[in-house]
């Protein structure tokens, strides 16, 4: 039992936002734990403070003389938010940011509950009659076309999947309604949906997999790499049924853009009414509703994007994280958390078992495996009967540039296509330009112009110069190729998706072309619509932007174009090849899902880069050998841990300045640390709204020498030099 505890004050004044060490008096020992609310004496106040325990030691930090003994520790079980705000801590300690800021990303604000009934929508005519309405549509009745296709699928939908996910108003539901094609019924709250549970029998590779989490329920972490359609959701669905049985409640958490109807119907089907769903287009209300409704103990299984991490369930034995190599698990908001960490903290706190979920999982995830932490499991088939992993082929664009072909669109992705609209089998061409940087690439051989130190690409600036952003180091830029010679060593253009959609409409007149990126997605669900449209085959080529890629399933897909693979392998840091061979590989799995056998066609200036050829190949394992390398040759994560520091300003010579002086004091700590500091340097976007901004990245083995600069960076910036305002980046 531990004699010391260090608690936090009053969680309701961000000011206070640090943690103080108390004396736990021996009578008090037994009731300490890592979450308990305690009272304190603190300052000069006369009535002692609320606060809670967020760690316990055997140590004192301070001379004991001047710790105070706690006064008391009320009797009584640790209530769910208690629990969370411990992780609240641990999340604010690891990422920075104010206490305040996790605890508000942990457990949110009030919000008035609406009184909403459980409803559901039914069919209300047979499925014969409803087929002859749905074949009667018109072309531009999108939305009506949707909502008949689900009830012709699923004879009652809850409702709330049909107004959020299907995108379907309320005001076409009565009129749906008053034509007598559905009924939209209230069910009382104490009527319960069991759900089917599973239905499909698991494969021998499925079984097993199922079969050692379910054996671990209550710990370990287990990482489920299995190709794209090698049924992870059905190992997921059993080793969920078995928690429930033993009476646990469970967190699934989907990157919003894969959280489609079809995935959630699927846990609904299962599940019934214990299933929620909530995603981040919802209002707060409804979501705060659901959190009090998994309080409560009304539902058991809670669906969603990283937010639905913090779901209060009092009785949490399983996290499964689907897709967790996506960067949207990581939050671009103060604390900027990464939830699959988080997953895995939470989960050590409550006795709870995660399952990590991918075809390619991160380098860091599968380097924990590698190190022993976490449990390897695989699925190295497609699931389906007959569905076979596509063939894939690699088109070198510095051919068609000898060929004077200067469309985007090689001559053998051109006859592809053709193929595909004379069979009528569908198309999607895609176009990873995420993070789109400026790098400069030779396009008659593919060189791609990189730091000598860091070994990232280098960045144009309008200036001349070729600059790094992680070191600083600058060369200027010359049009002419260092490595052949060529007058095509240029920056890469943007080239849109839009200017592709027109290209694409030009070249092939007859093709019904759907296009899906930031722009045409820009109302709440819009890439539900384009996709169901898509699925339900009123397009017939789609061009997008990764977006595209993310976990849909289309069984008439038979071809997926990459437009340009370079784009993303030249972003200016050290995790490009990864999200390369990512979307590369995410890609090829969207073809062939069906007993028609697909075929994938890479476009890249540089075919042979590792990152395009293990996609290729579908080779996960070759892709990580040699980019595990690479990251230890250099010290990048996960190998080494990485502390991103951002510094902000509106006058540059102020920022300058104090950045400066910022990496010197770094410099002194970590060296102390053994932690080594690089910068300051410009970062990808130096100027953006009128404030300036620079970087300064410390690397470490070891993460804890990291917080150590962290939070004296923190303080530095609390001493306010000229009000330089920084952010926190961990790997
Ligand atoms: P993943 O998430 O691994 O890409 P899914 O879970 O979406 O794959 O499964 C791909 C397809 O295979 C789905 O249509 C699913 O219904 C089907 N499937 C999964 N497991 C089985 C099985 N054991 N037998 C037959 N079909 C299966
Ligand atoms: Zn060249
Ligand atoms: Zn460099």
């Amino acid at each position: 039992m531990a004699a010391y505890a260090d608690i936090i004050i009053d969680i309701a004044a961000p000011v206070l936002d640090r943690t103080f060490q108390y004396e736990v008096p021996a009578e008090l020992q037994e009731r300490a734990e890592v979450g308990s609310p305690v009272l304190v004496p603190f300052g000069n106040a006369k009535a002692p403070r609320r606060g809670y325990i967020v760690g316990l030691s055997d140590e004192p930090k301070v001379d004991r003389g001047k710790i105070k003994p706690i006064a008391d520790i009320p009797e009584r079980d640790l209530s769910i938010e208690d629990s969370l705000v411990a992780l609240a801590y641990r999340i604010k300690r690891r990422y920075g940011g104010s206490l305040y800021d996790a605890l508000r990303t942990v457990i949110p604000s009030r919000q008035k509950i609406a009184i909403v009934p459980k409803r559901k929508v039914r069919r209300a005519v047979t499925a014969e009659a409803l087929a002859e309405v749905l074949r009667n549509l018109s072309k531009r009745e999108t939305a009506k076309a949707r909502l008949y296709g689900a009830l012709l699928e699923t004879e009652e939908i809850p409702y709330e999947l049909v107004t959020g996910k299907l995108k379907i108003t309320a005001a076409a539901l009565s009129k749906a309604q008053e034509e007598g094609i559905l009924i939209v019924a209230e069910l009382d709250e104490s009527e319960s949906e069991p759900g089917e549970g599973l239905t499909v029998t698991l494969n021998e590779e499925q079984r097993s997999a199922a079969d050692t989490v379910a054996a671990s329920l209550g710990s370990g972490v287990f990482v489920l790499h299995g190709i794209t359609g090698s049924g992870k959701t059905e190992v997921y669905l059993s080793v969920i049924e078995r928690a429930l049985a033993s009476g646990k409640q469970v967190i699934v958490l989907i990157p919003e853009i894969a959280l489609t109807y079809q995935t959630v119907l699927r846990f609904y089907r299962c599940f019934g009414d214990r299933v929620a769903f909530v995603h981040s287009k919802m209002p707060a209300g409804e979501r705060y509703r659901m959190r009090e409704r998994a309080k409560e103990g009304k539902i058991s299984i809670m669906i969603g994007p990283r937010s639905a991490l913090f779901t209060p369930f009092p009785n949490l034995g399983l996290i499964i994280v689907d897709e967790e190599h996506e960067t949207s698990y990581r939050s671009e908001l103060t604390p900027r958390y990464h939830a699959v960490d988080v997953a895995v903290e939470r989960a050590g706190m409550c006795g709870a078992t995660v399952v990590l979920g991918s075809a390619t999982p991160s380098l860091e995830t599968y380097y924990h495996c590698e190190r022993g932490n976490y449990t390897l499991l695989t699925l190295s088939k497609r699931a389906k009967e007959g569905a076979r992993l596509p063939r894939t082929e690699i088109v070198d664009l510095r051919e068609e540039l000898k060929a004077k072909n200067f469309s985007v669109i090689s001559r053998r992705l051109r006859s592809a296509i053709e193929e595909r609209l004379a069979r009528h089998e569908q198309v999607m061409l895609f176009l990873n330009r995420r993070g789109y940087a400026g790098f400069v690439s030779c396009r008659a051989c593919g060189y791609i112009a990189r730091c000598p130190h860091c070994d990232i690409s280098l960045t144009y600036h309008n200036d001349g110069t070729l600059r790094c952003h992680y070191c600083g180091h600058r060369v200027p830029y010359k049009k002419v190729c260092p490595e052949c010679g060529s007058a095509y060593f240029l920056p890469f253009g943007k080239s849109g998706t839009q200017k592709i959609e027109e290209l694409v409409e030009k070249e092939f007149p007859k093709a019904r072309v759907l296009r899906m990126d930031a722009d045409t997605t820009k109302a709440a669900d819009d890439y539900e619509a384009i996709l169901s449209d898509f699925a339900e085959g009123r397009g017939d080529i789609l061009i997008g932007t990764q977006m595209i890629v993310k976990g849909h399933d289309f069984p008439n897909v038979t071809l997926v174009g990459a437009l340009a693979a370079d784009l993303s392998l030249g972003v200016a840091d050290y995790g490009c090849a990864e999200r390369t061979f990512d979307l590369l590989a995410q890609a090829a799995g969207r073809a062939g899902r069906d007993r028609i056998p697909g075929e994938v066609i890479i476009q890249t200036y540089r075919p042979d880069h590792y990152a395009i050829t293990a996609a290729a190949e579908a080779d996960y394992r070759a892709f990580y050998d040699t980019e595990i390398r690479y990251r230890r040759s250099f010290g990048y994560p996960p190998v080494r841990h990485m502390l991103t520091i951002v510094g902000g300003h509106r006058r540059e010579e102020t920022l300058e300045r104090a950045m400066e002086e910022l990496a010197a004091c770094a410099r002194e700590i970590a060296e102390t640390a053994g932690a080594s500091v690089i910068g300051p340097a410009l970062p990808q976007m130096p100027k953006k709204n009128d404030m300036y901004f620079r970087v300064i990245y410390v690397k470490s083995g070891d993460i804890e020498s990291l917080i150590t600069v962290k939070d004296a960076a923190e303080n530095w910036m609390h001493g306010s030099r000229g009000g330089v305002g920084l952010t926190f980046d961990v790997d």
